[in-house]
């Protein structure tokens, strides 16, 4: 099948994360979602040398490969995308990054409870988000790093069916990163600028 229209930015937007340190080596992945299916960064693939032709197709209704160049094999982290996209219809970017503020913030999430909801400091930069309300009293959900990545979506999972969709369009998972999500490619790196800048200053109050 044809690839994605917005592989081109998402090579792009790889290119800038690496330098701003946001995708060390082969860390994070990044996709965008076509009807049924989405695209996403391959396994093991450079973050800083990406080109267009490293990523896959995978169904979005059980995260099963649809079409790949020889080779290429998802990431290890399809199935939190995969999540995202199956349980949030609006959704036609995720980007997910291991940044170094975000792995600086400790929650104390326990692997038994999964994930918590936490407060989110109400600074200007949340109207990135179209949130335009004065101090909103806003919470994120953070889950607990669970090694089997799937355990990881199924929390995902659990979260949106019992609390319903997150307030703001992004996720913490703890000691790891953030998955952050929008309607395009566009709106998702815009998503993505201000919760970096947001975990940065929660990570400088600590
Ligand atoms: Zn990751």
């Amino acid at each position: 099948m044809d690839p994605h229209p917005s592989l081109h930015e998402l090579t792009k937007l790889s290119h800038t994360y690496y330098e701003r340190q946001w995708m060390y080596a082969t860390a994070g992945n990044l996709s965008a979602r076509e009807g049924d299916v989405f695209w996403i960064t391959a396994s093991g693939k450079h973050k800083g040398e990406l080109n267009e032709e490293d990523f896959v197709c995978v169904s979005v209704a059980d995260g099963s490969l649809v079409s790949a160049r020889d080779g290429l094999k998802p990431s290890a982290e399809t199935s939190i995308h995969q999540v995202v996209y199956s349980q949030l219809s609006d959704v036609g970017a995720a980007l997910h990054v291991h940044t170094l503020d975000s792995n600086l913030l400790e929650f104390g999430v326990g692997k038994e409870e999964g994930f918590r909801d936490f407060p989110l400091p109400p600074i200007e930069i949340i109207k990135a988000f179209g949130i335009w309300e004065e101090k909103p009293n806003l919470t994120f959900p953070v889950f607990y790093n669970h090694t089997h990545v799937p355990s990881i979506a199924s929390e995902i999972k659990r979260y949106i069916e019992t609390k319903g969709k997150p307030q703001v369009p992004f996720l913490l998972i703890e000691g790891h990163g953030p998955t952050v999500w929008g309607k395009s490619v566009a709106e998702a790196n815009k998503h993505l600028e201000a919760v970096h800048f947001l975990l940065q200053v929660m990570a400088r109050r600590i």
